[in-house]
């Protein structure tokens, strides 16, 4: 088949332009496999005349997750999500002067008539599973092999046709016998390859659009004197932080992106400050447990449905993370020895 434009082309100007990470996928694809058929977030309710998404994916800096709280990977995200929107935007107008109209979707934007909660027009997470850049984690985040789930991703919607990236059939995530992210998850909303995002929501946006409804909510039924003692609450800072800085809106809780071992950016610079999960349970190892066996005895789990697997990997985990481990530490000692190599080359001329 004859493309409009040369994949490799498109990557590497998307890379020049500050994408970590890019794929391609076809508009067909995204609208015959919609996240959740009954409320089809797809390229073709946007426009008729997509042909081709491009999806491209910032990584979050490792340093923040290293901080004594989640303030730093707050501020950060929304860097992140600034820097990538610039990406995408300066990738469009490139598309453009090539002669292909195309556009980028916000990537953070809820679809008002879309289901109770936030859904976008489209799901970034599955562009990037189907645009070939990782898959599902137990809670349901894109992992990357790259940078695990520590990534943003937005896409290009363009009326060019390009060869689309194959997905990653094998299963990223480790799995039921990993569990960290569940075990790190400060209000349990981590299922089975699934999310409660209502859980999710009371930490992850804390200021969220429901904490503000529920504030006002509950300030106009109030007498005038409480009114006034509410004015200085700190809900009303938080929410005006959150105008000012995204910050406390959404993305507030880091906790399942920092402890996930996925990436070699987990590797390099968190394995040692996140080991240790302080928000491990009893309950939430025997929680991890039933997940194992209901897996091994085939039960019926929602997030593994026919349906689903494709995005979870339907080869199963068949030991990336650990390969990759491997290949992260024979990389160290080699860089090390050259290292040592070249001071002791550098010792002998000085002699
Ligand atoms: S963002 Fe926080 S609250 Fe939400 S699933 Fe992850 S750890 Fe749990
Ligand atoms: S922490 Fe473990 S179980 Fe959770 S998403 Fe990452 S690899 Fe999967």
């Amino acid at each position: 088949m004859e493309y409009d434009l040369d994949a490799t082309v498109v990557k590497e100007k998307a890379k020049a332009l500050g994408a970590d990470l890019v794929g391609v996928v076809s508009a067909k694809t995204l609208n015959d496999f919609p996240p959740d058929p009954k409320w089809p977030q797809t390229p073709e309710r946007i426009s008729e005349n997509t042909k081709s998404v491009i999806v491209i994916a910032k990584r979050i800096p490792a340093g923040a997750f290293r901080a004594k709280s989640n303030i730093p990977v707050q501020y950060i995200d929304m860097l992140v999500l600034r820097s990538m929107d610039r990406s995408a935007y300066k990738l469009t107008e490139w598309l453009e002067n090539e002669g292909h109209p195309s556009f980028v979707t916000a990537a953070q934007e809820t679809d008002w008539a879309y289901k109770n909660a936030s859904y976008g027009r489209l799901s970034t997470r599955h562009l990037g599973i189907e645009a070939g850049l990782g898959t599902f984690g137990l809670e349901v985040n894109i992992l990357t092999p790259e940078f695990g789930p520590r990534v943003y991703l937005t896409g290009v919607l363009t009326e060019a046709t390009i060869e689309a990236d194959q997905r990653i059939t094998e299963q990223v995530c480790i799995g039921e016998s990993c569990s960290r992210c569940l075990y790190s998850c400060p209000t349990d909303a981590v299922r089975h390859f699934g999310i409660d995002k209502r859980a999710c929501a009371t930490e992850a946006q804390e200021f969220g659009f429901t904490t503000i409804l529920q504030f006002w909510g509950h300030f106009v039924k109030q007498p005038a004197e409480i009114q006034r003692k509410l004015l200085t609450d700190r809900e009303l800072f938080g929410f005006w932080q959150g105008l000012l800085r995204v910050v406390g809106s959404f993305g507030d809780c880091p906790r399942c992106l920092a402890v996930c071992p996925v990436g070699n950016d987990y590797h390099a610079h968190l394995s040692d400050i996140q080991k240790v999960i302080p928000e491990k349970t009893p309950e939430k190892v025997e929680k991890a447990k039933g997940f194992k066996l209901a897996r091994k005895n085939g039960d019926h789990i929602d997030g593994l449905t026919e349906w689903n697997e494709r995005w979870v990997g339907p080869d199963g985990y068949q030991g990336m993370v650990a390969r990759q481990l491997q290949a992260f530490k024979k990389e160290q000692r080699e860089k090390e020895e050259a290292a040592a190599n070249a001071v002791s080359e550098d010792q002998g001329t000085t002699i």
